[in-house]
């Protein structure tokens, strides 16, 4: 099994060491893994960035590929090179409060832009993320199905894939993308997935992702994206 989505200490929102995290994953018999911290290209000050080349030295060191999880706004220069990366999950966090339906419809809309002008990612970030912060985690309503497509499409379209993202599955039991949404990316003819916990604490390393990977079977899905030199498929269950 894979888990592509780990925070290590270069996030400030996480506490893992690398070693820490490699010895949690072994255990769990998660036998492909990749950091993704946090670099937040977004405007105003923050510390969501790492020193690209000690991070660099770092996964080198464990003989790991080099992820990140690039969060970018849309609009503030991108000041990183991305061609130090591996592996780059494109990711928006930023979505307007309370969470409404409204949110989730800006929240797509920039999501949509952000895909008309930028390639540089391998897989697209917890689609529908806004959900977690929502006060009855309410699914999207089939009126945004209409822009997910056109999403879902542009994805497909440029030869990139869907992070499927297990952290939502605790608060309530559906991963980010939900099922629902899942399904029409499949229906669309997308079959690049990719799978990680977003753990920021050791004990969540791997957490659900074998379970989430059996119910991608059972929707249809037959493999999920290994990077190994060049990206692999690995079949589900083996
Ligand atoms: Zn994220
Ligand atoms: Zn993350």
């Amino acid at each position: 099994m894979i888990d592509y989505h780990l925070h290590s200490v270069f996030s400030p929102d996480s506490t893992a060491k690398v070693e820490d995290i490699l010895k949690k994953a072994k255990e769990k018999g998660i036998d492909h893994i990749i950091i993704t911290d946090h670099f937040e290209v977004v405007k105003g000050e923050h510390n969501f960035k790492f020193d690209v080349e000690e991070y660099r030295r770092t996964m080198e060191k464990y003989c790991l590929p080099v992820g990140v999880e690039l969060g970018w706004d849309g609009v503030t220069d991108i000041s990183i090179d991305l061609e130090n990366f591996d592996f780059v999950i494109l990711s928006l966090h930023e979505f307007s409060k309370p969470v409404t339906q409204k949110s989730y419809k800006e929240y797509l809309e920039r999501i949509l832009n952000i895909l008309t002008k930028f390639d540089s990612y391998h897989v697209l970030g917890h689609l529908d993320f806004p959900r977690r912060y929502s006060e009855s985690f309410e699914p999207f309503s089939k009126n945004l199905y209409p822009i997910l497509e056109e999403i879902f499409k542009l994805v497909i379209e440029k030869g990139k894939g869907i992070e499927v993202n297990t952290a939502s599955m605790l608060k309530y039991g559906e991963p980010n993308p939900s099922y629902d949404l899942l399904k029409i990316y499949k229906k669309l003819g997308g079959e690049f997935i990719t799978i990680g916990s977003d753990a920021h604490r050791i004990e969540d390393v791997g957490q659900n992702v074998e379970k989430v990977a059996q119910m991608l079977k059972e929707i249809g899905f037959g493999y999920i994206g290994v990077l190994k030199g060049e990206w692999n498929m690995l079949k589900i269950g083996c």
